[in-house]
């Protein structure tokens, strides 16, 4: 049955699909189409049943179809969909956040994690004065094209298109520097630091398997930003109200000066956020400078979808409890053998044997870790369990998973 509707589908979709990850390339295979989905379980058109460990790729930290999210969404059904004007809805959120977020003083709802990024970049221009950007390889940032950008060559030198359809003159101003190496870091800020209008960096890099970063090495970053005058951009797409619900901000102590949001805020529906300092948020228009806008932005659905999530975390106890699954998890998995690297509810099972120490860069990342991907997945999927399907995401818990069903994932993945 999927085949038939793959095959329909790349008839009229580039590879079959809407987000290039979905087509199954790096683990082989047809996709199957989900139906429906529930708690911790997707079903395809098929009427199979599986046990879902991507989670839509992070939004749904309360699993598919949470009673509270579907009620709120719900009642905003049947209050009208767009509105095109200020709303209730989205001040509640706003709130929200601000009241429990320092540094995220004022926000700005757009419609994904892309837009947020895009939208901080060009504030961080904007309220600078200044041309270039600081990135890091193996963050990823969404699709903007300033951040579609791979190291160059040469240290310290400016980057690369890393997708077609980017201007060399767009690569020329994003500086691409190392996780995890000072060294790079202080030269790269002694080369550019008076045109670095902001350094963005995932605090805890999640979209290349998992690589956390040593306190000190953002410490660095912190210090480096504040002393040449440029922005410090924390992209908290995955983590913001994951690792706690002041996100990696939170956990670390480290304080960026914009913080993007997405996944989590909407809880499922397309919401992403850019965050700040009342005196930089004042840089965007209607008030500043520096212009940004949507049409569809603060949808009041999404809006109610994201408050009904966030609610539902403020009292912190359902990290206690993904702490807990994380913590099984990862010990079921270091019984087989494998790899597996965990920060509260993200996990990362690259495929290969248990490395040596800690993975804090893709140059660590070598073909024995990741090259048993594929067939991993392919078992954990003859035994009912979608894992995502590359060996680069990272899995994601979510309070409907329960125990069984993380001892059913390492049971399947023991080779
Ligand atoms: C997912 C993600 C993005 C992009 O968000 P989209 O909603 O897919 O556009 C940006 N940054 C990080 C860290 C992400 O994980």
């Amino acid at each position: 049955m999927s085949e038939e509707l793959f095959r329909r589908s790349s008839a009229v979709t580039p590879g079959g699909v809407h987000s290039p990850v979905r087509a199954f390339r790096a683990v082989g295979g047809t996709p199957f189409f989900t139906r429906s989905a529930r708690g911790a379980r997707l079903i395809d058109t098929g009427g199979r049943e599986l046990v879902d460990f991507c989670m839509a790729f992070g939004p749904l930290i309360l699993g598919h179809g949470h009673p509270a999210v579907a009620a709120a969404a719900t009642q905003a059904l049947s209050d009208g969909w767009s509105y095109g004007t200020a709303d209730p809805y989205s001040l509640a959120l706003a709130e929200l956040i601000a009241s429990r977020i320092p540094w995220a003083e004022n926000i700005r709802f757009v419609n994904s994690g892309t837009e947020a990024v895009m939208t901080a970049l060009r504030l961080a221009r904007g309220a600078t004065g200044r041309r270039k950007l600081i990135k890091f390889a193996g963050c990823y940032h969404g699709h903007a094209d300033s951040m579609l950008i791979r190291a160059g060559s040469g240290l310290a030198g400016t980057g690369a298109a890393d997708s077609a359809g980017v201007t060399p003159g767009v690569a020329a101003d994003t500086i691409v520097v190392p996780l995890d190496d000072e060294t790079a870091l202080v030269a790269a800020f002694a080369a550019h630091g008076a045109d670095l209008a902001a350094a963005i960096i995932e605090p805890l890099p999640a979209n290349h398997g998992l690589l956390p970063q040593r306190p000190e090495f953002l410490r660095e970053l912190r210090a480096l930003c504040s002393r040449h005058g440029t922005l410090l951009i924390f992209d908290e797409v995955i983590t913001g109200f994951r690792l706690q619900f002041a996100g990696s901000a939170g956990a670390s102590g480290i304080r960026p000066d914009l913080v993007t949001y997405g996944k989590i805020v909407g809880g499922g529906f397309p919401v992403g956020a850019v965050a700040g300092s009342r005196e930089l948020m004042r840089e965007l228009a209607p008030l500043g400078r520096v212009y940004q806008a949507g049409t569809l932005s603060a949808n009041p659905m999404a809006m109610r979808a994201g408050l009904a999530t966030l609610e539902a975390l403020l009292d912190g106890s359902v990290y206690g409890e993904l702490e807990s699954l994380g913590a099984t998890l990862e010990s079921a998995v270091a019984a087989t053998g494998l790899h597996c690297a965990r920060s509260a509810s993200l996990v990362w099972l690259p495929g290969g044997p248990r490395a040596a120490q800690a993975i804090r860069s893709p140059a660590q990342i070598d073909a024995a870790l990741t090259a048993p991907f594929p067939a991993m997945f392919r078992r954990a999927l003859d035994a009912g369990i979608y894992l995502p399907p590359s060996c680069y995401e990272v899995a994601f818990l979510s309070t409907a998973h329960s125990r069984s069903d993380i001892e059913r994932l390492a049971a399947a993945i023991a080779a």
